[in-house]
């Protein structure tokens, strides 16, 4: 056995790779190469194509079998599988990809879906082998730098540790008591961040695997069954809503697995070319860069900046503030968040970036409104005040609107922009457009077939045909389960 991993220079150069990614990967494969060495064969690196690699290794070492990860990734990673599948034919090489997650390939119907993924998580895990002969004569060469990959610094300077040892730690804290508030704290910006689990990267690159993420979390609500103190109740709670988030991993990916054009194309018909095609660079660079005037998202988008995270509410409200009150096209502001964090998963964030720019045709309109989640999730100041500190003398009750401060003329419009939207009309605008186009039975049957192939069956709900007579009441039902992660005021 083998142990290689390839680095791929023209994955590194597609439009939604960074340098953070691969400072995080090239971590984790710095701590596998340790891990591995004790087992008595070093991690094999190699730097180029996969297939001209293979077949370079193939002439001097004769390959028996193929064992990889299956990946759901992007068009290029899927195009690349492609390749790598007809060279191993060709050459009658049997190619064994597991499954890492719940996602299933080549699924024929989304029913059943979640009993298959609570089966396929409950299976053993396989311990890792005792020793690892080691095979002569495979050159290995140093992990390129960020920059020998062509990948500009980002400025990412609190950024997540890659390897295995940080992942585990992370699920070890979060499940012995971290967690315990999860749920109170996850959509705070500032408490989410220890509240949170903060696996994402890990999953996302696969340091830690879903499955022993979901038995270890079981196993901890195992424990605390029967326990009726407070804390005990409270981290069951914590640890109840946290399992539901790993099935959404799965069912997100699950999407992009099924319809890979949701990378690139809007999945409802009738939401395709709403929004121009390209961006206004100008607003693009303001979302980008945290300086739309708008403190709280403006904070969101510079933090993100710098440690590569945000918790998931902000991250559903920067994308519809980008593709509602910005009307922007979601493909160049998803990719521009893809660069940022670091727990970059192309099967969550396409679903989930089409999802907050309402194009999708299943899932409530949710257009949040950045003010009114700063007061909601940052009472205090504390979080505008960390990340925009031209700000930091505008009182409390000023600071999420510091234009209506009588002392505003002294910042805004100087050290710190007006806003670049009316907030109001903007988003009465948006709605028309999105509502405008959500009309009619044409609209509807196409979102029914959607529903099928990718939707919650939460909600038990009948398709086509056998909703005439209330059909009203069951598209919001339909709706809500497909949104339930969202059950706030926006
Ligand atoms: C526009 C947008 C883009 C996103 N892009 C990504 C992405 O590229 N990679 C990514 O891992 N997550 C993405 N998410 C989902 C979510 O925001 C992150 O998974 C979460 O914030 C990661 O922090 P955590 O590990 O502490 O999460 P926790 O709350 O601790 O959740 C545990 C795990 O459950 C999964 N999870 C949690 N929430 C969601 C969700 N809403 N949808 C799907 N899976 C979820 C993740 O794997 C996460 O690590 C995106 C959300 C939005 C709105």
């Amino acid at each position: 056995m083998l142990p290689l991993y390839i680095v791929e220079p023209e994955l590194w150069r597609q439009p939604d790779a960074a340098a953070r990614h691969w400072k995080f990967v090239s971590e984790c494969l710095q701590d596998l190469d340790q891990s591995l060495g004790k087992l008595g064969q070093p991690l094999v690196v190699r730097v180029g194509e996969v297939v001209d690699l293979l077949d370079e290794i193939n002439r001097s070492q004769v390959i028996n079998a193929l064992w990889s990860h299956e990946e759901t990734g992007n068009a290029w990673t899927f195009a690349r599988d492609k390749a790598v599948g007809v060279w191993a034919r060709e050459r009658g090489i049997d190619w064994h990809e597991i499954p890492q997650h719940g996602v299933q390939r080549r699924l024929g119907s989304r029913n059943g879906w979640a009993m298959a993924w609570d089966r396929q998580m409950a299976e053993a895990i396989v311990d890792p082998p005792l020793a690892l002969p080691p095979i002569a004569g495979v050159a290995t060469q140093v992990l390129p730098s960020a920059r020998d990959l062509g990948l500009s610094d980002d400025g990412c300077v609190n950024r997540q540790s890659g390897g295995r040892h940080a992942g585990i730690d992370l699920l070890d804290s979060f499940l012995a008591g971290r967690g315990q508030n999860y749920r109170r704290e996850m959509s705070n910006p500032l408490s989410g961040a220890t509240g949170c689990s903060r696996l994402s990267p890990h999953l996302a690159w696969g340091t830690v695997s879903m499955r022993e993420t979901a038995q270890a979390t079981w196993s901890r609500l195992r424990d605390l069954k029967g326990i009726d103190t407070p804390d005990a109740k409270a981290m069951r709670a914590s640890l109840v809503s946290f399992s539901g988030r790993l099935h959404w991993h799965c069912h997100f990916m699950q999407k992009l697995e099924n319809a890979p054009s949701i990378e690139f194309r809007e999945l409802h018909p009738a939401l395709r070319g709403l929004r121009p095609a390209v961006a206004d660079p100008a607003l693009l660079q303001a979302w980008a860069s945290g300086q739309t005037g708008f403190p709280f998202l403006d904070a969101c988008m510079r933090s993100l900046a710098a440690t590569g995270w945000l918790n998931f509410r902000m991250r559903a409200m920067v994308m519809s503030y980008a593709s509602y009150n910005l009307w922007l096209p979601w493909r160049e502001t998803g990719l521009h968040l893809a660069r940022q964090f670091t727990d970059y998963e192309p099967g969550i964030h396409w679903p989930q970036t089409q999802m907050q720019s309402g194009t999708t045709g299943i899932n409530t309109i949710r257009i949040y409104s950045v003010v009114k989640q700063g007061h909601d999730q940052d009472p205090t100041g504390a979080f505008v005040r960390r990340w925009v500190p031209e700000l930091a003398h505008v009182p409390d009750r000023c600071l999420q609107e510091p234009w209506t401060w009588d002392g505003a003329r002294r910042t805004v419009g100087r050290s710190y922009p007006e806003p670049i939207v009316d907030l109001k009309a903007s988003t009465a605008a948006a709605k028309d457009k999105i509502y405008g186009a959500r009309r009619g039975d044409a609209f509807h049957a196409a979102a029914d077939v959607i529903q099928d192939k990718h939707g919650s069956r939460k909600s038990q709900i009948p398709m086509t045909g056998q909703r005439k007579k209330s059909a009203t009441i069951k598209r919001a039902r339909l709706a809500k389960a497909n949104t339930d992660q969202l059950d706030f005021d926006l």
